[in-house]
């Protein structure tokens, strides 16, 4: 379901394309745009405002996808809202925790979970922001110093969040998130978890592991786009609504208004419907298809990557040194740009992610301001695309000397 182009319109039209960008957004599936497509010819109208039969068939439909997406991370579907993709949810979360002493956060942070922290007045100058380092060999942390850090800040479980990526965007590289959330729990500290890059390749049990928040989109795993989920073990109740209007209220007069309960009252407005439906669907599939075979088929790929010379190509080092083990490797070139690299590359049909891959921070310190290349697969990718794409890029980092 997931290793062929052909279930991938957008691969399946552009059969010349190598697409190594995964990581920016994964294709859609076919299934999804089918069930999106089904909604808008078969019973396009608004939820929850018509009693009549399409508008009942699209609030179950919307019932069902709810259920789908966390069935997928193992939570109650009344825990759970959608957002326009994690972006909008860490947002959110930034402003519900604002008052926080401090966030600790990693290296290895996408800007999306750096700039709504800033934006509430945090910063590392007064350390109400405090950066964990990612080791150079294999890029996850050093929970040791976590430890160190936990104990020496947590004065009141009202004074610290943990929030990171569970997979960087940058590395691919996995930290042992659960084992952040138990620590951070000892300290009593807050945990958010963006597992924005890590749901279209590993397994998520949100209830086993008790965070208290974790956001995702639809686009990283199959989905559309503007998309996306918060989870929360809070009561809704007791989180401040963000935006406000139709569809979230009991009652309304001018002097006053009643708010609907729970995760309802932060869901003014009409839904974005095709797109959630698309969403359950994408959640489903992953399900059905299950993460072990799809980490054997992204092994396929690196497989062929690696016979490739992945691995031996000129001008060039990998970040991290260890960083043959995801379904992202990112490659530093010693001379030239990554961006006149990634140009080469894609007037022969091959598309990667060059510059700083909205993870500022990291890639400043590892290139400097050449920026990254940046691969990334997903089970579709064929062993032609793993040629082309070593060939192409051998070629071009020669070219850049
Ligand atoms: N976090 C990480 C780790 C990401 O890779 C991305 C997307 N590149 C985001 C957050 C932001 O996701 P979105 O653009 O879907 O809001």
């Amino acid at each position: 379901m997931l290793d062929s182009k052909k279930y991938f319109p957008t691969l399946a039209n552009n059969p010349d394309l190598a697409y190594f960008d995964s990581a920016a957004s994964t294709q859609t599936h076919e299934a999804v745009l089918k069930a999106m497509n089904n909604y808008y010819c078969n019973f396009r109208s608004n939820t929850n405002r018509g009693e009549y039969d399409i508008s009942e068939r699209t609030s179950n439909a919307l019932d069902i996808a709810k259920q789908q997406v966390a069935d997928l991370v193992n939570v109650s579907s009344d825990s759970i809202m959608f957002t326009s993709g994690t972006t909008q949810g860490l947002n959110m979360i930034a402003r519900w925790m604002k008052d926080k002493k401090r966030i600790i956060v990693t290296e290895a942070e996408h800007n999306a979970n750096i700039v709504p922290w800033l934006t509430q007045g945090k910063s590392s100058a007064d350390e109400s922001i405090i950066v964990m380092p990612i080791n150079d060999f294999d890029g996850l942390i050093n929970l040791n110093e976590l430890e160190t850090i936990l104990e020496k800040t947590s004065d009141g479980w009202q004074d610290t969040m943990v929030s990171f990526c569970a997979t960087s965007n940058v590395t691919g590289v996995t930290q042992p998130w659960q084992d952040i959330a138990t620590l951070s729990h000892k300290y009593g500290a807050t945990v958010c978890i963006d597992f924005c890059q890590t749901i279209a390749h590993h397994e998520i049990d949100l209830k086993e592991n008790q965070i208290e928040f974790a956001v995702f989109s639809a686009h990283k795993m199959y989905g559309p786009t503007g998309i996306g989920v918060l989870y929360s073990s809070f009561d809704f109740n007791d989180l401040i609504p963000l935006y406000y209007g139709g569809g979230a209220v009991e009652s309304v007069t001018f002097d006053s208004v009643i708010l609907k309960q729970g995760v309802n009252k932060h869901c003014p407005g009409t839904p974005d419907i095709a797109n959630i439906i698309g969403f359950g669907v994408a959640c489903e599939m992953i399900k059905y298809v299950g993460y072990s075979l799809i980490k054997l088929q992204e092994l396929d790929v690196l497989k062929h990557l690696l016979s490739y010379g992945i691995d031996v190509l000129p001008n060039c080092r990998v970040f991290p040194a260890n960083g043959f083990e995801d379904s992202v490797i990112s490659i530093i070139p010693i001379t030239g740009h990554s961006s006149d690299i990634g140009q080469l590359m894609a007037h022969t049909g091959v598309a990667v992610r060059t510059g700083k891959v909205c993870a500022h921070p990291l890639v400043d310190r590892i290139s400097g301001s050449k920026g990254i290349i940046r691969i990334s697969f997903a089970p579709y990718n064929t062993e032609e695309d793993c040629e082309k794409l070593c060939r192409e890029l051998a070629i071009a980092l020669v070219k850049v000397k």
